[in-house]
């Protein structure tokens, strides 16, 4: 455990003197924002009619399945293509923040829980194709699908950074916080943390590929272990002893 402690330690002393947590949100949240606001503009020249705006929850739906997607698969399982993700997620991500330890302790922390800004130009750059060959065919629709897609980024960021904020702060005491930090919560326990709650945000994807766990997944020998809620200590030596496993082997 000293080595998890270790690496923790070693993880924030990586994040840069200059970072600032609140500067990282306002930066991508204003981009986000502004980008949409300028494709608000291309669409009041030419309104949408009420079947093109049926494209906003689709996209909406789309992007949560591959949240689900990319968490459950390179978040979580090395590849070598992207590599990186599962290095900033499931290696650093899950080592600052246990079941234990959810909430971050100042702004600083927030490097350790935000995606780095360049993701939100290569999200642009992923969906660039698709929005370019709806583009051909119907412009307002390619409008529509990348402002859908930049809201659900800045909604996924603010909500996973609220899940990581103290419980006692204003935004961790919200019903809405309080009800999607759960299942997040139980994502952060080593044991759990590759079987289910892949979305961060709504649960849409992790019900309808039944992956949402609400209660402890059962063991090998298939009988249900006690919710670790009820016994603490229990839960704690558990988490301890997965996460030596997963990350104090080198
Ligand atoms: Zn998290
Ligand atoms: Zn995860």
């Amino acid at each position: 455990m000293a080595r998890l402690e270790d690496r923790r330690a070693g993880l924030l002393e990586e994040i840069p003197g200059w970072y600032d947590g609140r500067l990282h949100l306002l930066g991508v949240t204003f981009a986000a924002l502004g980008a949409i606001a300028l494709l608000g503009r291309w669409l009041a020249e030419t309104p949408p009619r009420p079947w093109q705006w049926s494209l906003v929850p689709v996209t909406i739906l789309f992007a949560n399945l591959f949240e689900w997607w990319v968490h459950r698969g390179p978040m979580h399982r090395r590849t070598r293509l992207l590599g990186a993700l599962y290095e900033r997620h499931a290696r650093t991500h899950h080592v600052a923040f246990t079941r234990e330890r959810m909430g971050a302790a100042c702004h600083r922390e927030w490097a350790l829980v935000l995606f780095p800004p360049w993701v939100l130009p290569l999200l642009l750059l992923l969906i660039a194709p698709l929005a370019i060959a709806l583009w051909f065919v119907d412009p307002a629709s390619a409008w529509l699908f990348v402002a859908s897609a930049l809201l659900y980024y800045v909604v996924y960021e603010w909500l996973h950074l609220a899940h990581h904020l103290p419980e006692d702060s204003w935004p961790g005491r919200r019903w809405i916080v309080r009800t999607l930090r759960r299942p997040h919560r139980l994502h952060h326990d080593p044991s759990w943390m590759t079987r289910g709650n892949f979305n961060v945000s709504f649960p849409f994807a992790d019900l309808v590929l039944r992956t949402a766990l609400g209660e402890f997944p059962p063991t090998e020998q298939g009988a249900a272990e006690t919710d670790p809620a009820c016994d603490p200590c229990e839960a704690i030596s558990r988490s301890r002893e997965a996460l030596r496993e997963t990350y104090d082997e080198e």
